[in-house]
Formats: C-alpha cells, sequence, structure tokens
C-alpha cells in the first residue's frame, strides 16, 4: 500500500486507542485513515468520499473517540447511519477501539427498537450515539437526548441517507446541534443534493478521496465470488481443492491476528500453511518466503505490509479473503502472481455488502472481474474420488501388496464377505480423516447460495421462467410482512444482530426486508415477508445462530396474537409509548415515519414536512 503513514503509532493517538488497535490486530492504517485521521484530530471539518471497505469507520471513530473526555456522561458524538445495520454495526466498532477506556459508553439507537428500552440507556449517560435519522429526531423532540454538550457529528454514508429519504431529517438534526460542532460527512459518491448539504453545515471543510488509479492489469485470471462472511473459510477450501493450475497460493487478510488464525485453520485442514505479518521478526518472515520459495510451504496467508515487494514465481493464486481497501492495494496484491512470465489466478471474496467496491475496482483495472461460481458439493467429492482413484492406481502399480493380499483374503474368509464389501470397508477406513463426501448436515450448500450476480442468473433463464422470477420479486417486494417463529432465543444468547446477519447474509434477504424481532427465552419471533420463496424457507430452516438451527416456521394466528400480548425481552418489549395498534409491522432498516406499515419500497415514503 502506499499509505505514507506506516503505523497507528505515526497518528498521534491515546495511547488506550494504540493498544486496543494492536490487540485487534490492525498493522497499518488504511488510506483514507491515513489521510482523514490528521485532519479529524485537528478538530477540522471533514467531506470524504469513500465506500465500504475502506476502513471509513476507524477513520472518524478513532480522532473522535480520542477526544472524548470520559469524567462527562453526556452525548459529545453523535454518528447518523442510513440503517440499523449500519448503526449497530459502527456502535460495534466504536466500542471495540474504545475498549481500553473504562467508562466509555456506545448507544445504537434506531426505529423498531423499544422507546422503553432506548429511554433507560440514554439515561446511563452514553457519551456516543449512533442512530438512524427518525428515531435520533424522536429523541431530540422527546427531549430525551441532549446535544448541547456535542463537539463532533458524522453523517455516515450519506448519499444512502439521501436514497432512502432521510436528507431531511438529517438537516433537521444538523440544525439542533451546536453550531461549534465538528462535522464529519462520508459518502461513497457525492451527488449535488449532498455537496449542497456539506456546503451549507460544514466549515471549510477538508475533502479527502480515495483516489482509483486506473491501470491495466497485466494476463492475470480475475474472479469475484460474493460471499457471506460465515462462509468464506468453506468456500476457500474448496476453491483451493477443485482449482486447476494449483501450485502455491497468498491469501490477503486484513489484520495480523487473521493471518494466524487463518494459517492454522487451513493447517488443521491438511494444508501446508503459514502467516506472513509485521509482528513476525525480519528472520522468521524470510524463513517462511524461502519455504513458500522451496516447495515446502504452498499458502502464506499475509497482511498487505507484510507481503510488499514479494517475489514467488510459483504463485499460481492470489486469494483477496478479505478485499482491499483501495484499487491500488488490490493491483500491489494480485501482481503477486502471473510472475516471470507465468499464468496466474486471482480470487476476491466480497461480501454482499462490498459489490460497490468491487465495481471501482472494477472500473480502476479497465477490466470486468467475472464471477466465479464456487465449486458445488458434488463436484468436490468427484475431485476427492478421482484423487483417491489415482492414489489406488498408484499403488496397485508400484507397491508389493502380497502381505496385504492376504489380510484381505483373510477378513474375506473369517466374514464371508463379498471382496467388494471388503474393498468398500477398506476405502470407507481409508478417507476418514479426509472425507470422499462432503457432509450435507451443515445446510445449503454454499455454491448455491455464493451464486454470481442476480441479474446475470436470471438472463439465461428462458423467458417464462424469468417472468415467474419477476412475479415472485414483485411479490415479495410488495407483499406484507408475516411473524414466523425461529428456534433460537435468549437462553442460547442469540441477539437481534445475529439473526438479522444471519438471516441477510446466509438467505440473502435483504436487511430492509426483516422486520421486528422479539426475543423470548427459548425461541424468538421475527417479521418476514409473507411471500417467501420455498428455496429461501428451506435455506431459512437450516441456517443456525449460536449453533442453534432456526428450523423456522409462520407463526399460526393464536400464536401470533399471543405473540402480540405477552410481554418480552429486550428489545422485543411492547412499546407502551406509542399508540394501540401500533403492533402493525414496521420497516426494518428505516424509521421513516409516513411510510405504510408492511410497505416495501424504500424510498417511497414521503419525506417529513417541516
Ligand atoms: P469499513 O470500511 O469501516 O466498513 O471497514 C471495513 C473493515 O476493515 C472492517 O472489518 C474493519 O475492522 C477493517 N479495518 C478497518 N481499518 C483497518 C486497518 N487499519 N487494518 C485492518 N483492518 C481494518
Amino acid at each position: 500500500m502506499t499509505s505514507p503513514i506506516e503505523s497507528f503509532a505515526e497518528l498521534d493517538l491515546r495511547a488506550p486507542l494504540l493498544a486496543a488497535l494492536s490487540e485487534i490486530g490492525y498493522e497499518t492504517p488504511s488510506p483514507i485513515q491515513a489521510a482523514c485521521i490528521p485532519h479529524l484530530l485537528a478538530g477540522q471539518d471533514l467531506l470524504g468520499e469513500a465506500q465500504t471497505g475502506t476502513g471509513k469507520t476507524a477513520a472518524f471513530a478513532l480522532p473522535l473517540l480520542d477526544r472524548i473526555d470520559l469524567s462527562l456522561k453526556n452525548p459529545q458524538v453523535l454518528v447518523l447511519t442510513p440503517t440499523r445495520e449500519l448503526a449497530i454495526q459502527v456502535a460495534e466498532a466504536f466500542q471495540s477501539y474504545a475498549k481500553k477506556m473504562p467508562g466509555f459508553h456506545v448507544l445504537p439507537i434506531y426505529g423498531g427498537q423499544s422507546m422503553v428500552v432506548q429511554l433507560r440507556q440514554l439515561s446511563r449517560g452514553p457519551q456516543v450515539i449512533v442512530g438512524t435519522p427518525g428515531r435520533v429526531m424522536d429523541h431530540i423532540e422527546r427531549k430525551s437526548l441532549n446535544l448541547d454538550g456535542l463537539t463532533a457529528l458524522v453523517l455516515d454514508e450519506a448519499d444512502e441517507m439521501l436514497r432512502m429519504g432521510f436528507i431531511d431529517d438529517v438537516e433537521w438534526i444538523l440544525e439542533h446541534t451546536p453550531p461549534t460542532r465538528q462535522t464529519a460527512l462520508f459518502s461513497a459518491t457525492m451527488p449535488d443534493a449532498i455537496r449542497r448539504v456539506a456546503h451549507r453545515y460544514l466549515r471549510e471543510p477538508r475533502e479527502v478521496k480515495i483516489k482509483a488509479s486506473t491501470t491495466t492489469v497485466a494476463a492475470i485470471r480475475q474472479k469475484f465470488c460474493q460471499i457471506a462472511v460465515a462462509h468464506k473459510l468453506d468456500a476457500l477450501t474448496r476453491i483451493l481443492e477443485v482449482e486447476e493450475d494449483f501450485d502455491a497460493a497468498i491469501i490477503f487478510v486484513r489484520t495480523k491476528t487473521a493471518t494466524v488464525e487463518l494459517a492454522d485453520k487451513l493447517e488443521a485442514r491438511g494444508y501446508s500453511a503459514a502467516a506472513l505479518n509485521g509482528d513476525m521478526t525480519q528472520q522468521l518472515r524470510e524463513r517462511v518466503v524461502e519455504q513458500l520459495k522451496g516447495g515446502q510451504l504452498d499458502i502464506v496467508i499475509a497482511t498487505d505490509v507484510a507481503a510488499r515487494g514479494l517475489d514467488v514465481p510459483r504463485i499460481s493464486h492470489v486469494i483477496n479473503y478479505d478485499i482491499p481497501y483501495d484499487t491500488e492495494a488490490y493491483v500491489h496484491r494480485i501482481g503477486r502472481t502471473g510472475r516471470a512470465g507465468r499464468a496466474g489466478s486471482a480470487i476476491l471474496f466480497v461480501a454482499p455488502r462490498e459489490m460497490r467496491m468491487l465495481k471501482v475496482i472494477e472500473r480502476a483495472t479497465r477490466q470486468p472481474i467475472e464471477a466465479l461460481q464456487l465449486p458445488s458439493r458434488e463436484a468436490v467429492a468427484d475431485k476427492r474420488v478421482a484423487a483417491f482413484r489415482q492414489q489406488v492406481a498408484e499403488v496397485l502399480e508400484a507397491e508389493d501388496l502380497t502381505f496385504f493380499t492376504d489380510v484381505v483374503a483373510g477378513i474375506e474368509s473369517s466374514h464371508k464377505a463379498d471382496i467388494h464389501d471388503v474393498a468398500a470397508a477398506l476405502a470407507f477406513l481409508a478417507q476418514r480423516e479426509r472425507p470422499l463426501q462432503l457432509p450435507t448436515s451443515t445446510g445449503p450448500d454454499i455454491a448455491r447460495l455464493a451464486a454470481p450476480r442476480a441479474e446475470s442468473r436470471s438472463d439465461r433463464e428462458p423467458r417464462e421462467n424469468r417472468e415467474k422470477i419477476l412475479e415472485r420479486r414483485r411479490e415479495f417486494s410488495e407483499g406484507h410482512l408475516q411473524r414466523y417463529r425461529i428456534e433460537v432465543g435468549r437462553n442460547q444468547q442469540a441477539t437481534p444482530k445475529d439473526i438479522v446477519g444471519a438471516i441477510a447474509n446466509e438467505a440473502g434477504i435483504e436487511s430492509r426486508y426483516i422486520g421486528q424481532i422479539n426475543l423470548y427465552e427459548d425461541y424468538s419471533t421475527v417479521e418476514l415477508p409473507s411471500a417467501l420463496p420455498h428455496d429461501v424457507l428451506d435455506t431459512l430452516r437450516r441456517i443456525r445462530v449460536k449453533q442453534h438451527q432456526l428450523n423456522i416456521r409462520p407463526l399460526d394466528a393464536d400464536e401470533a396474537k399471543r405473540d402480540a400480548a405477552r410481554p418480552r425481552f429486550g428489545a422485543g418489549r411492547p412499546d407502551k409509548t406509542k399508540p394501540a395498534g401500533n403492533a402493525a409491522p414496521k420497516r426494518y432498516g428505516s424509521d421513516k415515519r409516513g411510510s405504510t406499515p408492511g410497505s416495501f419500497k424504500p424510498g417511497k415514503a414521503k419525506p417529513r414536512n417541516r
């Protein structure tokens, strides 16, 4: 990477923040962090053009945490995010960076969550609030959120807030905060409306843009695979098994800790793998590189910094397990293969939220990146069987088997078994460590979940099928919410976030289609569209949260009535502050008022009149 700042220590952050970063395993600031942190530390306003995946959350969280006064128990920083999901994520990021700051408290607030609970949490005096605009407005109006002591305000994913119709709310909030506050605005794109907001509310902002330098990439075969974080390891091992022309691989991850964890996991699965990170001594690093060159190691899991300048001609594959921060890093990473005139392959894992980053990389490298179809369970099994047959053939050819033939003959006669059955039993024993078939008990095949982009799939569908799909999508997006029961609850330590994460990532249901979640002791209820297709329901049935299979099923009318009436825990407690009849489904992910309950048309809700 080309960021001129090599370490967080150079950034002048407080010792507890540096200690937390080192424990989390961040090795070096990402370009957006190196560019933003000094300005924000100096108290300047900031306009940042950056998408998810660039490390923008830490770019604002770290400098703002640096200035928090822990002796005060009032909101000092407010972050506005377009969705509840992002609010939770950003709040978690603050919490993790502040883990060495005793007395620090961050609170995510969003629509759909019980007001009673939020009011109680607000009274505990969080120093940082991360919220969606509608709910933040509610609290300002009720005077349950006092922003008089606010020193900084961040608008995160401003273009998304605009797209979702929140911009009036955002401006209203800006006008209800002290004019002396520091303001930072982050947006993946800079449409005019966002520039206007920036012009109006930011004072002489520093502008930071992570440049997408265009480069042409040499003859490296590039592919991407859209995959949920939870399935990355499975996807990786499948790819490693079936990729043709595999010799050696370098796998890029973001943190030092991840290099070690992934190396351990791959070793446990029988690969000769090792970590390469900045915590290792120069001598140790050189040894790893030598071993990779010499063939004692086949896989190295590295951070960007540690792999800088790495030149090992036998690297046939570069795997971007975690997406790089910018296109420069991407080009540098994939340049580790295709060396000395050889062919090379680069594979990029993209989480659903990072698809925009993929487009940026494609534009910058001036090459479309093809979708990779993950090998199915059957394809992996076929490959393993073929390798097994080959091994057997080689042993038949080359080894003296007299002793073993006698052993087999003994088994055959003493058990009066058919010779094929004896051979099958031996094959069974031989594959125990590395099964010839992949287990099906782990739910749906990830090769199906990680299918290429939806458009390209439907392009290939015959016309009538396509119409059916479109019809289904329409039903899905215009349908009403219905309550479903899932077999995991408070006693299993499940949180709404776990449940939303699992449903969104593993069944591919966008969070805006996920309604309210009520947690009970041993189960929960969740609102989802009533027109869920069978295959989606089937996937949902098998998904696990906290190791418990969801076994989802719709509630019947009686259960739904009881569900609406029973007292709930935490986030699911009935909202006594709202008029009765408010049991109508709320939209998850946006707390815009004025939207019809149960109608899923993002952005259709009218902006609030002010
Ligand atoms: P963001 O763009 O803020 O959504 O961050 C994307 C991911 O990058 C998150 O998982 C962060 O934990 C991770 N990340 C952010 N900064 C760094 C860093 N300097 N080193 C390693 N990982 C980072």
